[in-house]
């Protein structure tokens, strides 16, 4: 086995220019060094909502146990049928109360959706599709042999795998689990995510403003985005800028998180003292991302700890985490594969101002008009205006090669419901 690569290895590759960091390559460059997290807890059903699967789950049952009908009508052996005359009915089958009797020649059962198909049956007709005089029934023709009938084990055979591990359980898989008649599931562990907000000007929610003091809302947003990505959230607050109060953080943080992330002192001009720390403390690069916004980006491991530092405007905040860190997060947590962030084509209604060479990710309004999906932008796109995002659906991406964009024109869009 080869030497795991190193983060300062990689940044030395010939193309590697942390001045202009294309969005794609930033996220291909931290996936080499994402390995899923080890740790395993068991828990009922419903508490694995939102986690993800860490072992395989095979099925101890058939899916359904047993043959049954789809429809509510009679079942007879399709042979019967076939002669056109009426049949006897000699009995029901019920969902969870079957038929016990015996089926001859010329008769037929009356069933429900879910009863057991007699043995001696092979086919369902709905009961749209019959007659009843009393007990004599009498079906139209066009019957297929085989039809409304669920074969045992249609649904999942004994002993197939039913979900893999890596899967997050959503909604449908709880059901599913459940209808193996399992109880209790294996999922990973919960990724420790250590969080705090960098810069003398901010103060916490419940303090009074000085002047040039702002309140510190990436914290807010960071404890939203991880929290509903299934991490455990560890807040560590405020940290001034100063190097030994950020040291003894960036140390704290590393000791118990799995992650580590920061807001904030990633910008030119603030960066170069983070930078030595960092270097003291880990291994970690600095990027100009070839984007807009979230420009500025640090990755890279202190001790056993991922760290990502992002800028600390609070939109570029957003754009960064979904843009980089949502995937690593997941894939840290074992997801596989990946939830696609579907890119959708829509005709974005706003002119947009471009310069070509970098990724933009306007924030944006997708809806429907006339059954076609347009876009308009949200307003002032500033990257510290942050009710952009709370007005916006969607991200208007606009690709580095793509310069103005004039209204009407085709255009990117990744939603963000549901993405986080
Ligand atoms: P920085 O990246 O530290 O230079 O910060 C860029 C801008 O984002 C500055 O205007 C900061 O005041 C603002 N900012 C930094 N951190 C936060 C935060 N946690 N909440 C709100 N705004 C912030
Ligand atoms: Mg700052």
């Amino acid at each position: 086995m080869t030497a795991p690569l190193t983060i300062t290895q990689a940044s030395c590759a010939d193309d590697y220019d942390p001045n202009s960091m294309p969005v794609a390559k930033a996220r291909a460059f931290i996936h080499q060094f994402l390995t899923p997290i080890s740790g395993i807890a068991r828990v009922p059903v419903r508490d694995a909502l939102g986690r993800v699967l860490a072992e395989d789950i095979v099925s101890p049952v058939n899916v359904p146990a047993h043959r049954n009908s789809a429809m509510d009508g009679w079942t007879m052996r399709f042979a019967d049928l076939a002669a056109g005359t009426p049949l006897t009915e000699v009995g029901a089958s019920f969902a969870g109360k079957p038929y016990t009797g015996a089926v001859g020649p010329a008769q037929c059962v009356r069933i429900f959706t879910g009863g057991v198909v007699p043995v001696e049956c092979d086919t369902v007709v709905m009961q749209e599709r019959a007659q009843a005089e009393g007990k004599s029934i009498t079906f139209t023709s066009g019957q297929k042999k085989g039809q409304n009938v669920r074969e045992a084990g249609e649904d999942l055979k004994a002993g197939a795998a039913a979900l893999a591990k890596g899967r997050i359980v959503k909604p449908a898989e709880l059901g599913l689990i459940a209808s193996l008649g399992i109880g209790e599931v294996a999922v990973a562990r919960k990724l420790r995510v250590v969080f705090f907000s960098t810069g003398d000007e901010l103060k916490s929610v419940g303090s009074t403003l000085a002047e040039g003091e702002i309140y510190d809302s990436n914290r807010y947003t960071l404890h939203g985005m991880l929290t509903r990505l299934g991490c455990e959230v560890i807040d560590m607050g405020v940290v001034v800028d100063d190097p030994a109060l950020l040291e003894r953080a960036f140390r704290d943080a590393a000791a118990i998180g799995d992650v580590v992330i920061t807001s904030g002192g990633v910008s030119v001009g603030e960066a170069d003292f983070v930078k030595q720390l960092l270097q003291q403390l880990g291994e970690v690069v600095f990027w100009k991302i070839a984007m807009k916004p979230g420009r500025p980006l640090a990755y890279g491991k202190i001790g056993g700890a991922h760290f990502f530092g992002l800028p600390g405007n609070p939109v570029s905040v957003m754009v960064t985490f979904y843009q980089f860190v949502r995937d690593a997060l997941l894939t840290l947590q074992g997801v596989t594969p990946l939830p696609v962030q579907p890119l959708l084509k829509a005709v974005c209604t706003s002119p947009i101002k471009k310069a070509p060479g970098r990724t933009e990710f306007q924030r944006g309004v997708l809806y429907a008009e006339d059954g076609v999906w347009k876009v308009r932008v949200t307003g002032e796109q500033g990257s510290g205006i942050l009710k952009s995002m709370s007005d916006a659906n969607c991200f208007i991406m606009l690709h580095d090669h793509v310069g103005n964009v004039d209204a009407g024109a085709t255009v990117d869009v990744q939603i963000l419901e549901g993405v986080v």
